[in-house]
């Protein structure tokens, strides 16, 4: 699954609209400590559903959107769009690009998109399931999560090793039809 761009506005140090293009190949992102480059990372984990704010390193949902800064008023949303190519139909769209977006307000409100068309937080859950972005997946590592592979629990190792097999889907499915 390629990501083309991520589009950030009003997310955690990104006060305006900033777009980062991932051209072919491997894109490194570099620069001095505090400038942002663990934000970008938040604003992707963010965008594909993560639910629990001290994953994205804050205490309190708020903390993802601009704060402000000395010559700058705080935003009163944040707002992330993840562009995936889908050229090749792997998602069950029929586009050719595949855009996420997620917004939260400062009053709690918030959504979710698939290209532009308001969906559930299931609904991106599901359709990323068997792509290696899904829930749960260890396409992002950040800094302290290697240890935490390590020492999961057999259980919880062997979600990590379903979703990289592809058939976190059909649990997700299995279970639901459990519970009804
Ligand atoms: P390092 O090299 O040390 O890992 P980094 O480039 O990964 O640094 P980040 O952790 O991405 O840096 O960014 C930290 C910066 O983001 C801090 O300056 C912090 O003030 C700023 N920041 C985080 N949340 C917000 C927010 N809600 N509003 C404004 N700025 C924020
Ligand atoms: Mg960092």
């Amino acid at each position: 699954m390629k990501l083309l761009r991520l589009i950030l506005q009003g997310f955690k140090s990104f006060a305006d609209k900033t777009t980062i293009e991932f051209a072919d190949g491997m894109t490194v992102i570099v620069g001095p400590n505090g400038c942002g480059k663990s934000n970008i990372s938040d604003a992707v984990r963010w965008v594909l559903g993560e639910q629990n704010v001290r994953n994205l390193r804050g205490q309190k949902s708020e903390d993802i959107i601009f704060a402000g800064s000395e010559s700058r008023t705080r935003k009163n949303g944040a707002e992330v769009t993840l562009v995936l190519d889908n050229s090749n139909r792997e998602l069950p769209l029929d586009t050719a690009e595949v855009s996420i977006t997620r917004r939260i307000l400062r009053n709690g409100d918030s959504d979710f998109q698939i290209n532009k068309r308001n969906c559930r937080l299931k609904d991106i859950h599901e359709l990323l399931a068997n792509t290696g972005l899904g829930k749960g997946s260890l396409a992002i590592i950040g800094q302290n999560r290697v240890d935490e592979v390590l020492t999961a629990k057999p259980e919880e190792r062997r979600a990590i090793f379903e979703d990289v097999a592809g058939i976190s889907l059909y649990r997700m499915r299995k279970n639901e039809g459990l519970q009804k």
